[in-house]
């Protein structure tokens, strides 16, 4: 019988590395795995790419098949003959994500903390804001669920406990499982009682047996000056509700800070764009500009351009960790006026008729079109 090349059936070269071979091997797997493929030949193909990668992802093993290919394995008598020889031991990670541990229990190292307390589970909350409510810092009233211990029963999900039928009190169950690989034992946390070990005589009717209810609470957030997108905020034991006495977990704002249709932020700075007529740039003058923090009077000297930066150092946000301001930049747009009256009209041509290209723009370029 002719075989394939490992590397061919892998898709992969002969340099690949072995994430590129892991990688290579997990698309196979998840398009050919036979429980939940619905190719054409899935299970032969699915087996052929095991056999490769149980050969390319072991470095003993694949040196070997690089050396001899296919009969390293065929010839020697070291065991090694066909497909029932192989270590699937490898692959369980790769089968554990793909397909939600279908086969491979890892669970027998959780049911030991089933019992213990536990940290709840921590809430995340999305909050948009307005770039000044972001800029000053504020406080917010926001209505959260948060999983909370059902009073009714104590967080304990019943009455009158008694040892679990099921498991005899030990909180695990062993299970046989079939698959394509052999059959494993595997343990696991038991489902009828979760692990604890025993069970109600009585359900609580409050939370059905779970222990917790969803509740709506609103709480107050005090939001730091400085806060931008992205960042997110962490209020202790403001999440879920914890396990057996446990602490609750967390809750984790995260922030949507609007845009300002005037400021622009770029991380700690804020710039803005003042509108400059043809005079106040040519002639210079006085301007009032709204800093976050209160108007400042700017000096425009007279021949400012367009596009022209200038910085007033400490008037940017707060960073909201060091809480060191940014600085404020203001980029000067002058404004060519669109309509003129008569009189204005006049002016500029006045104007037109003197020498107004008397600056280094005007020479170099028509030193360019000469
Ligand atoms: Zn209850
Ligand atoms: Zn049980």
């Amino acid at each position: 019988m002719n075989k394939r090349d490992y590397y061919e059936i892998l898709g992969v070269d002969k340099n690949a590395s072995d994430a590129d071979i892991k990688s290579a091997f997990r698309k196979l797997a998840k398009k050919y795995h036979p429980d939940v493929s619905k190719e054409e030949n899935a299970a032969e193909k699915f087996k052929e790419a095991q056999e490769a990668y149980a050969v390319l992802s072991d470095p003993e093993k694949r040196k070997q098949y690089d050396q001899f290919g296919h009969n390293a394995f065929n010839n020697n008598g070291s065991g090694f003959s066909g497909f029932e020889g192989f270590d699937f031991g490898n692959m369980s990670d790769i089968f554990e994500d793909l397909f939600g541990g279908m086969g491979f229990s890892r669970s027998s190292g959780r049911s030991r903390n089933a019992n213990g307390p536990r940290k709840g589970n921590d809430v995340l909350y999305n909050m948009t804001i307005s770039f000044e409510e972001a800029v000053y810092g504020t406080e917010k009233d926001i209505k959260i669920e948060v999983e909370e211990n059902c009073t009714n029963c104590h967080g304990k999900g019943g009455f009158n406990s008694k040892t679990c039928q099921e498991c005899h009190g030990s909180g695990t169950i062993t299970q046989e499982q079939r698959t394509l690989f052999g059959s494993f034992l595997s343990k696991t946390t038991c489902p009828y009682c979760h692990g604890t070990g025993s069970t109600y005589e009585k359900t609580c009717d409050e939370c059905h047996g779970k222990g917790k209810v969803v509740n709506r609470k609103t709480i107050t957030v005090t939001i730091p000056a400085g806060i931008d997108s992205e960042n997110r905020l962490r209020v202790p034991e403001k999440g879920g509700a914890g396990i057996n006495g446990g602490p609750n977990g967390d809750l984790y704002i995260e922030f949507i800070v609007k845009e300002h249709n005037f400021y622009k932020r770029v991380e700690d700075d804020v710039y803005i764009e003042l509108p400059l007529t043809i005079t106040e740039a040519v002639l210079g003058s006085k301007k009032e500009v709204p800093t976050l923090y209160g108007n400042v009077e700017l000096t425009i000297p007279a021949g400012t351009q367009n596009g022209e930066k200038m910085r007033l150092r400490g008037k940017g946000i707060e960073n909201v960790n060091s809480k060191r301001k940014g600085d404020m930049y203001i980029i000067t747009k002058i404004i060519i006026p669109e309509k003129l009256s008569r009189e204005q009209k006049k002016l500029f041509e006045e104007l037109s008729y003197t020498d107004l290209e008397n600056s280094k723009y005007f020479k170099s370029y028509k030193n360019c079109i000469k």
